[in-house]
């Protein structure tokens, strides 16, 4: 498969190779190959699908970000960063040829040593590695694992689809009481709640062991074959690679067939019918607004039981799909570690920003400094360093324009900041060790030594707050 994309993309860009010496850090001379440049790689574009989140837009990530590390800690998920680069094998054994992500978008390639690895396509892979190399099986269960960072998929790009996508992902190892599976749509809940995302639905659906899955396969590939010429190309390849992939299919002619498909849920052991029954029931109870999708399976091969999806609409009732995950009890076993059953589920970043913006949610916004340090002359500006790290240290959040000249340049920059304090250094002051303190409400000030100066501006930031909070005071 890997070998089908290195092919494609030779044909795609031909690039004439030359090699060149390059001088390592030691003098040993080696030879790397460096292809010519094309004038595509000139334009100092990002790639097609890959962008920069610039720091206007990082107030909306920030708020993203720290809601879903405030979540993962109260609900005692432990942070785990595992590598975005794997070996390619760790992805084609968990998720499986015949999917999407494995057939059609996983970035692959050799390294320098001859290792085939790829980017990570998703966060479950990589956790369930680490889980079992670290020995995590012997820790107390459940284990609870929180991760967040890139993840990349050779996807057409539009928006909302990019290739390098964020995720947010949680994986519980070790339990399969269905109150945790319970316990994660909640999470997800919470989340896209406190980030004020309306017009929420939960998806949920059971594809139950992976014996009853295995039959409801079957039965699915049997009543899709009989009606094969109803069928889009592409369904017609997954029904001997990925025969419930065809439940997605966006074509009106499978979608009609699929309706009236075998469903998954009349397939289930009896097991995974009452693990079923007390998740919804338990979703009640939590009054979380789900629907039963028994369309829903989800593209990767390693679940198992309960699947579920976040998706939002807007008002034309577009959809978008926020999130998504379920159980897959069977996943560690078959990388090599003891049989454990698991439950996790990963939230699309980039699709949360843009809902958040669709529904004119509030971005992060970071506490402003309060005190401004203005300087003029060269030792001011020296000392005036120090100054910043005396308030700094004291938890006091100050501005400065070090870079511009004039005081009144600098006290233009403080009023458009709207400082309540402008510490004021000038060559004088320097010398004797001092620094004038501004009041910028009352305009009063004062001389105070440097050991004093954290308190006098304590003293005002204070009488501010007593000013604009009477009762506080
Ligand atoms: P999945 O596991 O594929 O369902 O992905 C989980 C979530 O990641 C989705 O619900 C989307 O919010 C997000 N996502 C998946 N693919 C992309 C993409 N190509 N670009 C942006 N977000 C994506």
């Amino acid at each position: 498969m890997a070998q089908k994309q290195t092919n494609k993309a030779k044909k795609e860009a031909p690039k004439p190779v030359k090699k060149v010496a390059v001088q390592k850090a030691a003098p040993k001379k080696v030879s790397v190959d460096v292809p010519a440049v094309s004038e595509k790689e000139l334009l100092l574009q990002s790639l097609r699908g890959m962008r920069d989140i610039l720091p206007d837009e990082q107030p909306y990530w920030e708020r993203v970000r720290r809601s879903l590390s405030n979540a993962a800690q109260e609900y005692g998920f432990q942070r785990i960063d595992v590598p975005t680069v794997e070996y390619l094998h760790l992805f084609v054994r968990s998720i499986k040829e015949g999917t999407d992500i494995i057939d059609k978008e996983i970035y692959s390639f050799e390294t320098r040593g001859g290792d085939r690895v790829a980017l990570r396509p998703e966060f479950s892979a990589g956790v369930a590695r680490a889980y079992i190399q670290h020995g995590m099986s012997v820790l107390p269960k459940p284990i609870r694992l929180f991760s967040m960072g890139p993840v990349f998929r050779y996807d057409r790009p539009q928006e909302g689809r990019y290739r390098e996508l964020w995720q947010g992902n949680f994986e519980i190892f070790g339990e399969d009481d269905p109150i945790l599976d319970a316990q994660v749509l909640q999470l997800a809940y919470r989340v896209v709640q406190e980030l004020g995302l309306k017009n929420i639905e939960f998806q949920v659906n059971s594809i139950g062991s992976t014996e009853s899955r295995k039959r409801y396969e079957k039965a699915l590939v049997r009543f899709l074959e009989s009606q094969k010429q109803k069928l889009c190309q592409n369904c017609r390849e997954r029904l001997s690679t990925n025969p419930m992939r065809t439940l997605d299919c966006k074509e009106d002619k499978c979608a009609q067939l699929t309706a009236t498909a075998p469903q998954a849920i009349d397939f289930l052991d009896d097991e995974s019918r009452a693990h079923f029954k007390s998740l919804l029931e338990y979703l009640d109870e939590l009054e979380i607004p789900y629907s039963i999708n028994t369309r829903l399976v989800r593209g990767l091969d390693y679940y198992t039981r309960t699947v579920f999806e976040i998706w939002s609409s807007d008002r034309e009732g577009k959809k978008y799909a926020l999130g998504g995950g379920g159980r897959y009890d069977g996943l560690i076993r078959e990388l090599g570690g003891e049989s454990t059953p698991a439950i996790g589920f990963g939230l699309g970043l980039d699709r949360i920003v843009l809902e958040m913006k669709r529904n004119q949610v509030r971005p992060y916004e970071a506490a402003k400094p309060r005190v401004f340090i203005a300087q003029l002359g060269d030792l001011a500006k020296k000392k005036s360093l120090r100054l910043f790290s005396d308030l700094e240290k004291h938890g006091i959040l100050a501005a400065e324009s070090f870079g511009r000249g004039s005081l009144k340049a600098q006290l233009r920059v403080a009023n458009r900041l709207g400082s309540e304090v402008t510490v004021i250094l000038g060559q004088k002051e320097a010398l004797d060790g001092t620094a004038i303190v501004k009041d910028m409400v009352s305009g009063t000030q004062e001389t105070v030594t440097r050991e004093k100066l954290v308190d006098a501006v304590k003293k005002i930031l204070k009488s501010n707050v007593a000013l604009a909070h009477p009762k506080k005071s």
